[in-house]
């Protein structure tokens, strides 16, 4: 255990820098928005008062979403709905519009991704989360966009980055590209669209423990054996964390923000060292054995 403090931890959860009702009358569409870290981002956006549209392909994603946000006294609604396919985000956007008028927040915070040394991921691999992650993001925010252009309104979205765009990410190769991309589309379309009034930024979250994890990345972490004092703050992020900088981001406060993706990850990023640790292989760091071709 570390002789030094660390970041502060923040407030609880259920706290709020925003003005209560900050988000009344708005509908908030959240692509994953069932599981982990979009439900933490969807449930702040519920507590500030908004409407919640949950998108994603499993029933069971779908209705510990809507627990959640019931929970929490917001409306919500679900819809089944694959990112990689642009009629079903058509068909999304019908539903959320019929349940509660254009959603005027997208939340493009679905994406897939496991560990795997670059030399044993396959093609189909590659493609999965490529496809999700960078294609279905363009998909979704091209749906949303295309609408507010027709309707004349102005919106916000954040898309829900990792902060290896920048890095490149050991034992991430195709997330980490696709999350690259992303990045890069923030601010390419914050630019094209800016002048119809839609707002676009970018959101990477640190570290940030939830049950919802898959077995892959917990397997990851478990083999990281102190969690806190492995990041430079000497503690993991808390979801709300991230979800209270979500709702500043599409809040009428942060009008002026666009093209820019914030990090919020205890600097974890930008972690470097005096003297160069060891070099380990992913293969190691994963516990697989010699390379089998
Ligand atoms: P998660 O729990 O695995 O959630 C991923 C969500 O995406 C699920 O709700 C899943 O729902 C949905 N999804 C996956 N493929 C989809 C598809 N084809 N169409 C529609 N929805 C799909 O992940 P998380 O940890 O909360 O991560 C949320 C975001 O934060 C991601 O963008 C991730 O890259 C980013 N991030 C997380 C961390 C972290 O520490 N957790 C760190 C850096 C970045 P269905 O299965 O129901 O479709």
């Amino acid at each position: 255990m570390s002789a030094f403090p660390g970041l502060p931890t923040p407030p609880p959860v259920g706290t709020s820098a925003l003005p209560a009702g900050t988000f009344e009358g708005t509908s908030v569409f959240v692509t994953g928005g069932g599981t982990g870290l979009g439900k933490a981002i969807a449930s702040e956006f519920a507590r500030l008062g908004a409407d919640i549209v949950i998108a994603s392909r499993k029933p069971e994603h779908l209705e510990a979403g809507e627990q959640s946000i019931t929970d929490l006294g917001a409306r919500v609604t679900t819809v089944e709905c694959d990112i990689r396919d642009p009629e079903s985000i058509t068909t999304a956007f019908d539903a959320a519009e019929a349940a509660f008028g254009m959603p005027s927040v997208l939340v493009n915070n679905a994406a897939a991704n496991f560990p795997v040394p670059a030399e044993d991921m396959s093609p189909n691999a590659w493609r999965t989360v490529v496809d999700i992650t960078l294609n279905g993001t363009f998909f979704v925010a091209r749906e949303f966009g295309r609408r507010h252009l027709a309707a004349e309104t102005p919106a916000s979205i954040i898309n829900v980055g990792a902060s290896y765009a920048w890095t490149g990410g050991p034992g991430f190769a195709h997330s980490a590209a696709a999350k690259a991309g992303v990045k890069n589309m923030v601010e390419t379309l914050a630019v094209e669209w800016g002048p119809y009034g839609i707002q676009v930024n970018g959101l990477v979250p640190g570290l940030m423990p939830h049950e919802d994890m898959t077995d892959d990345i917990q397997g990851n972490l478990v083999r990281t054996h102190d969690k806190d004092a492995a990041q430079p703050a000497l503690r993991v992020g808390q979801r709300q964390e991230l979800g209270w900088a979500a709702t500043f981001l599409a809040s009428p406060f942060a009008r002026f923000i666009s093209g820019h993706t914030l990090v919020v990850d205890g600097a974890n990023w930008q972690r470097r060292s005096l003297t160069n640790p060891e070099v380990i292989t992913v293969r190691d760091q994963m516990g697989r054995g010699p390379f089998e071709p």
